[in-house]
C-alpha cells in the first residue's frame, strides 16, 4: 500500500505518527507525502482545544475530498472523544493505536527489511515516546481523559528506538510523553526506574549527540535533577507548563505547585545550567480569572523572563470540571487578554535572545531557503534558539557552531564557520 500519514497537535502525536511510519515502511509498505497518492490516510488527531477538534474534524473531510478512492484510518484524542459523527473508514482508539497496522492488515508481516525512510521525514529531530497518559487532575484537561492513565514504556524498548534513529542519522533525540517526568512512576508499579535513571541511561549508552525534553511538570523537579546538565549533550531547554502566575487560577486549576515554588525551580535550573531557555504555556481567561488575577498573572510571567510563550485562551472541553466551572470570561476579555500575554511573551523572547548577541552556539541546521542572496539556512542551538545564516555549503543536519550577531524577528542572525551573514 502507499501510505499517507498526517499528525495534529502535540510532539507526542508527532512520534507516534513517526513509529507507525518506521511499521508501515518496515511491513513493506510504500510512504507518501501527500493524500492524493496514498491508498490509505492515517490521520493521528488532538483535541486539546476546540480550535484543535475543529482543525481535526477539518482534516477529516480535507482528506476524503482529496482522495476519495483512499481509505481513512483516524486515530487520537479528538477520535477518541467526538461526540459527533466523523467521516472515517476506521476509528481507532488511543489505547490500539500501537497495534494500528495489526487492525488495517492482520497478516502484515514484520520481517521484511525496512527501507530508507529517511527521505519521508524531518531528518534531524526524533521523537521518542516514553510515556503516555496521566493520572494527575488538572480541571481544565482533556487529554488526561482521552490518553487514560500513565503508562511508561519498556527501558529497553526506549534505548533500541534511540539508538535505531541514532543509526538513521537523527542528530536529537526529544523524549516525548503526555506527562514524562511520571516516567517510572506507574500506579501499576512498573520497575522501570525513574525519569532521571531512564536520562542517565541514554546518555551513557547510547551516542546521542543532543537529547532534549519536550516538557515536564514543575512538580517534577528537583534541585538534584539538574545534575544530569552535567552532560552537555542534555539540551539547555527547559518546557514547564505554568499555566497561570496566579495561586487562586492555579488552585482552581487543580495544579499542584504555587507560584513560589515555580519560581524556587526556575531559580535552581538557572543557578545550575546556565544559559537555559525556560519556555511555558499559558491559558488565559480560565474561569473565574478576574483583571486582578490576570494583573498577577501577567507580571509573574514578566518576572519569569521566559525565554518563549505558548499562550491558550482558555477553551472549554466537554467533560473537564472546568468546563461547567462558574464565572466562564466572555470570549472578548480571553481574546484581549491572549494578545497582551502574546506581546509580552515576544519581548521576553527578544530580551532572552538579546543574552547571546555576540556568543558562539553550537546550531544544528535543519533547511534551507534559496534567496537572492544564496542559501538561508535555519537551525536551531541547544537552548531553542532559531538561528538564521546563509552558507553555500550544504549544513543539513549537521551541528556547527555560529557566532550570534542580531535578534531578527525570524530568529537571530548567525555566521557559521566560512560563511556570510543571513540578509
Ligand atoms: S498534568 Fe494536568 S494538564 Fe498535563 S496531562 Fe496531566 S492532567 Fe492534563
Amino acid at each position: 500500500m502507499r501510505v499517507y500519514l498526517e499528525s495534529l497537535g502535540c510532539k507526542l502525536n508527532q512520534s507516534e505518527v513517526e513509529t507507525l511510519a518506521h511499521q508501515f515502511a518496515a511491513a513493506g509498505h510504500e510512504l507518501v507525502t501527500s493524500a492524493e497518492a496514498a491508498d490509505l490516510c492515517v490521520l493521528n488527531t488532538c483535541t486539546v482545544t476546540h480550535v484543535a477538534a475543529r482543525k481535526s474534524r477539518q482534516a477529516t473531510h480535507r482528506l476524503r475530498r482529496l482522495n476519495p478512492h483512499a481509505r481513512l484510518v483516524v486515530t487520537g484524542c479528538y477520535a477518541e472523544l467526538a461526540n459527533e459523527p466523523f467521516d472515517a473508514d476506521l476509528v481507532v482508539g488511543n489505547a490500539d493505536k500501537h497495534r494500528l497496522l495489526d487492525l488495517i492488515q492482520p497478516a502484515t508481516s514484520f520481517q521484511q527489511p525496512a527501507p530508507d525512510i529517511r527521505s519521508l521525514l524531518p531528518r534531524t529531530r526524533a521523537f521518542v515516546k516514553i510515556q503516555d497518559g496521566c493520572d494527575n487532575a488538572c480541571t481544565y484537561c482533556i487529554v488526561r481523559v482521552a490518553r487514560g492513565p500513565q503508562r511508561s514504556r519498556p527501558r529497553d524498548e526506549i534505548l533500541a528506538e534511540i539508538r535505531a534513529r541514532i543509526a538513521e542519522g537523527y542528530k536529537e533525540i526529544v523524549l516525548t510523553g503526555v506527562h514524562v517526568g511520571a516516567y517510572g512512576k506507574d500506579a501499576t508499579g512498573t520497575q522501570q526506574g525513574d525519569l532521571h535513571s531512564l536520562i542517565t541511561d541514554i546518555l551513557t549508552n547510547t551516542a546521542v549527540s543532543r537529547l532534549r525534553l519536550s516538557s515536564i511538570e514543575p512538580w517534577d523537579l528537583s534541585p538534584e535533577f539538574f545534575t544530569l546538565w552535567q552532560d552537555h549533550r542534555l539540551c539547555r531547554h527547559l518546557h514547564l507548563p505554568l499555566q497561570s502566575g496566579c495561586d487562586a487560577t492555579l488552585q482552581r486549576m487543580g495544579r499542584r505547585y504555587t507560584t513560589d515554588t515555580f519560581a524556587q525551580i526556575v531559580a535552581a535550573a538557572r543557578e545550575a545550567i546556565p544559559g537555559v531557555a525556560i519556555t511555558t504555556d499559558l491559558i488565559v481567561g480560565f474561569p473565574g480569572e478576574s483583571d486582578e488575577e490576570f494583573a498577577t498573572s501577567y507580571e509573574f510571567v514578566a518576572r519569569m523572563a521566559f525565554a518563549r510563550l505558548h499562550v491558550f485562551p482558555y477553551s472549554a472541553r466537554p467533560g473537564t470540571p472546568a468546563a461547567t466551572a462558574p464565572d466562564q470570561v466572555p470570549p472578548a476579555v480571553k481574546k484581549a487578554r491572549a494578545r497582551q500575554m502574546i506581546a509580552l511573551g515576544q519581548r521576553l523572547s527578544v530580551a532572552f535572545q538579546q543574552a547571546f548577541v555576540g556568543q558562539t552556539l553550537e546550531v544544528l541546521w535543519e533547511h534551507r531557503r534559496n534567496t537572492s542572496r544564496g542559501y538561508t539556512w535555519s537551525g536551531l542551538t541547544d537552548n531553542y534558539i532559531r538561528v538564521i545564516s546563509t552558507s553555500e555549503a550544504d549544513l543539513t543536519n549537521t551541528l556547527l557552531p555560529a557566532r550570534l550577531i542580531a535578534v531578527t524577528p525570524g530568529g537571530m542572525r548567525g555566521i557559521v564557520s566560512n560563511s556570510a551573514p543571513a540578509p
